[in-house]
């Protein structure tokens, strides 16, 4: 099946590890050229100059920090540097751990900066180079936790939300530039951290099980998703066969959702 995304310009936020990485991946093998932005320069890239070299595509890695304007602004310009954009994913962020009474409002900011005006920022600027080039995709990757909250992470809850109304809404104001946006809530997926903080509570030898306990209590398939997984699930979204998808949020969750 051709997806149509073979020399699209792809700008992947957090493309450096995890889910981010993974749709690089799946970008590249399908043909697109691939921005990576992350704060890690050494990390950023060694994995835009890898996936280049797997796929025989166009890559840049930039040292970026989208939680602040200057970083928003580096990877506009490398994005024009390279031609302009097509596809954008909205993906770099992370879990919290507070309490709303404990919490002070500088890590509100600097979530709301991390998920919310990294968007916003980034919409405003590639969303003209994708009107340049007649039109493009826009992603943003938020989490269950936007519907479902988990107790141990309000601020993340409250961004995450934030962010998916934030999709829906830049949906309807591009509709009739021919871009797309949409919004993937994802459940579970083994990326780094996850195993970073099992290993801490559980050890090395008790971080599988651990996990498997978390995955157990989130019924439904009682997994843990690949990064690999959920790449298929973007790349399908960018690909001119999700054509008449835009201004919806997807549940890739395997089935932890309690509602419908
Ligand atoms: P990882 O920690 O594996 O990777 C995060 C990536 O984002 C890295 O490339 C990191 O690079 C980059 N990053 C982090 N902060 C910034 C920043 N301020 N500016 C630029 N880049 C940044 O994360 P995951 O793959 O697990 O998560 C990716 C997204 O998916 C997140 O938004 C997360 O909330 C969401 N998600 C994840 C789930 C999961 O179970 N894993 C479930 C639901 C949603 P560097 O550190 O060098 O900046």
């Amino acid at each position: 099946m051709d997806l149509g995304l073979k020399g699209k310009l792809a700008v992947v936020t957090g493309g450096s590890a995890g889910i981010g990485r993974a749709i690089a991946e799946g970008l590249a093998a399908e043909g697109a050229d691939i921005v990576i932005a992350a704060r890690d320069k050494t990390r950023a890239e060694d994995a835009a100059l890898e996936i280049g070299k797997q796929f025989g595509v166009r890559t840049g890695g930039i040292a970026a920090d989208v939680a602040t304007a200057a970083g928003c602004d580096a990877v506009i310009s490398a994005a024009a540097d390279m031609g302009g954009t097509d596809i954008l994913i909205n993906n770099a962020g992370t879990g919290s751990n507070e309490t709303i009474q404990e919490a002070d409002d500088a890590k509100w900011q600097y979530y709301w900066d991390l998920h919310v005006m990294a968007a916003v920022r980034l919409a405003r600027g590639l969303v003209p180079q994708m009107k340049q080039r007649g039109g493009g995709v826009v992603l943003h990757n938020a989490s269950i936790c936007a519907v479902q909250p988990l107790w141990y992470e309000p601020i993340y809850n409250t961004t995450k939300a934030a962010l998916m109304m934030f999709s829906k809404t830049l949906a309807n104001e591009v509709a009739g530039d021919s871009i797309r946006v949409n919004c993937v809530n994802p459940g579970l997926v083994q990326t780094g951290d996850w195993i970073k903080t099992a290993k801490q509570i559980a050890g090395e030898d008790g971080w599988e099980a651990h996990l498997q306990g978390v995955a157990d209590e989130a019924g439904g398939l009682k997994r843990f998703a690949s990064p690999e997984e959920m790449a298929h699930f973007f790349v399908f979204l960018c690909s001119n066969k999700a054509s008449y998808s835009t201004g919806s949020t997807y549940f890739v969750d395997g089935g932890w959702l309690k509602t419908v």
